[in-house]
């Protein structure tokens, strides 16, 4: 993005490493909340937002927990937990209520970055059944939840996915749920556009074709960050007070190398993943939703199979997957020695516990590589009974790494959140892990402000700027409150 050269004899209150949505998040809250603040994005690839925050290597869903089952699970006594479900629903909110602070604002050049698209659980057989309704019986008193629908009725399936309601027996049994305040967004463009506001407003651009290399600590400033020009070929060195690791799934790597001991023990794993992509504009038109279904034995929670409407370049889509597969890279663009790489003393025992508590996962994953198209086909002839081969391409998706740590009874463990590690003293900061990613893009980076910049976050004016961006943050908020900022959210963003 950026043609000028760095200064290399300036000192920056912070440094971001990566061009994705969570430096873009952190870099533009930072700003609006102490715009004063030295800040220098470096980007290695040539633009940003072209990893795991591009449209097509993510599914583009604003999780808010409406249909991914996965965030209610069942209890061995057989209730249904919605903690999580409550949890992530509010940390949207705060992502949505960012971007309409944006856009109120004048800041935002266009909302076509959301979409109102209705999500729906939907499961076939007895037991996903009823466990469906039990769910619903389970959300539907919390304010949050109130709008939601059940059905176990064929005639109202077909009203809301008519597409995968073709050619269904009278025998098969079903149920869905809808929520009308779904959302589609598309990563890619929300990420440019807060670049942009960072470049235009805060004379922050970012710097593109710069890989990070090491960070080490400096005697003069906390931080000193070894950065290679990709084109050119100069190595360079920026100091840093602060320092965000929001590399993706390279930040594991760069973790590594910085001398803290928080990083010990902490490993990654990789799953690649793919789409089914429609060609046949005629079927993309007959479907308008999000439809996710339950996983099958052993796939973990992020490989939930869903049929998803997205609207990426200006232009209607139609997707099916994720289909999980193995590839040892960290990044899309990355290295396939990535996770040899990452493999370190101090990480051997959990990486080996944690392959070792997870081979049905291993078994999953042999699985899904080993997918033909044909077979992959079967799977979504789940949802679409007659789709034809010709109608379809495969599309390789983002890469996610998902975090391994340390674990006092399993010696490891495979954790699929994310997960912010950072210094004692919060001058160093990075983001672990993928889900549920950048719909809570908001949340996760107030927590690193807070870590990086105490100071500022609980000074008056710090909490006072923060109640205009983000209202709900830290509140207990009351029904009559957030049916208020939703309001307001709707409006604004035109959902
Ligand atoms: C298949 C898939 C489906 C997903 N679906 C959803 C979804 O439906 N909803 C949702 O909310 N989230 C979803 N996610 C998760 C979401 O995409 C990510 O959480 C989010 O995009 C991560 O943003 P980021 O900024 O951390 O990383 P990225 O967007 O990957 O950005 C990191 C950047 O850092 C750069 N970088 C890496 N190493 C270096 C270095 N050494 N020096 C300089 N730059 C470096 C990379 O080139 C990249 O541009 C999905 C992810 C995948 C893979």
């Amino acid at each position: 993005m950026a043609e000028a050269s760095i200064n290399v004899n300036k000192e920056y209150d912070l440094i971001c490493v990566g061009g994705g949505i969570m430096s873009a998040t952190l870099a533009l809250l930072t700003k609006l909340v102490q715009p004063e603040l030295n800040i220098l994005i470096l980007e290695r690839l040539d633009a940003v937002a072209k990893e795991s925050s591009a449209a097509w290597n993510n599914a583009g869903t604003g999780h808010s927990a409406l249909c991914e089952l996965n965030y209610t699970p069942e209890t061995e006594e057989g209730t249904i937990n919605c903690d999580k479900a409550y949890k992530i629903y509010s940390q949207f909110e705060i992502s949505k209520q960012f971007w309409s602070f944006l856009v109120e604002k004048g800041a935002m050049s266009s909302i076509d970055f959301i979409h109102s698209v209705p999500h729906y659980s939907w499961v076939y057989g007895e037991e996903n059944a009823e466990f469906l309704e039990k769910r619903f019986e389970a959300l539907k008193n919390h304010s949050m939840f109130s709008d939601m629908e059940f059905t176990k009725s064929k005639a109202k399936m077909e009203e809301w996915f008519p597409l995968i309601m073709k050619d269904r027996g009278e025998e098969e049994v079903m149920a869905a749920t809808k929520m009308s305040n779904g959302t589609e967004v598309n990563f890619e463009q929300l990420t440019t556009q807060l670049f942009k506001i960072l470049e235009d407003e805060f004379n922050t651009p970012v710097h593109c074709h710069m890989d990070v290399l090491d960070i080490d600590p400096d005697d003069n400033v906390e931080w000193s960050v070894e950065v290679k020009n990709r084109e050119t070929k100069a190595v360079n060195h920026y100091d840093a007070k602060h320092v965000f690791i929001g590399a993706g799934g390279g930040s594991l790597l760069l973790l590594q190398k910085v001398e803290i001991e928080e990083k010990d023990g902490y490993g990654g794993f990789p799953v690649s993943g793919e789409w089914l992509v429609c060609k046949n504009e005629d079927i993309i038109q007959q479907h308008h939703a999000k439809v996710y279904s339950k996983a099958g034995p052993g796939a973990p929670p992020m490989s939930t199979p869903h049929l998803d409407t997205r609207y990426i370049n200006g232009k209607r889509e139609l997707l099916f997957g994720p289909f999980a597969g193995f590839s040892p890279k960290f990044l899309k663009e990355g290295s396939n020695l990535d996770l040899a790489k990452s493999i370190k003393f101090d990480n051997i025992p959990s990486m080996l516990g944690a392959f070792w508590h997870n081979l049905p996962l291993t078994k999953y994953l042999l699985e899904q590589v080993t997918m033909s198209h044909d077979d992959r086909m079967n799977d979504l002839r789940n949802f679409i009974k007659d789709a034809k081969s010709d109608d379809w391409e495969i599309m390789v998706a983002g890469q996610r790494v998902q975090i391994i740590k340390k674990d006092e009874y399993e010696g490891g463990k495979l954790q699929f959140g994310t997960e912010v590690v950072h210094s004692r003293d919060g001058s160093i900061t990075a983001l672990l892990g993928a889900s549920p990613g950048a719909s809570t893009a908001v949340h996760v980076m107030l927590e690193v402000l807070e870590i990086a910049f105490p100071e500022i976050v609980h000074s008056k004016e710090g909490k006072e700027m923060l109640k205009q961006i983000v209202p709900f943050w830290k509140e207990d908020t009351n029904e009559d409150l957030l049916k208020k900022h939703m309001k307001r959210c709707k409006q604004t963003l035109q959902l």
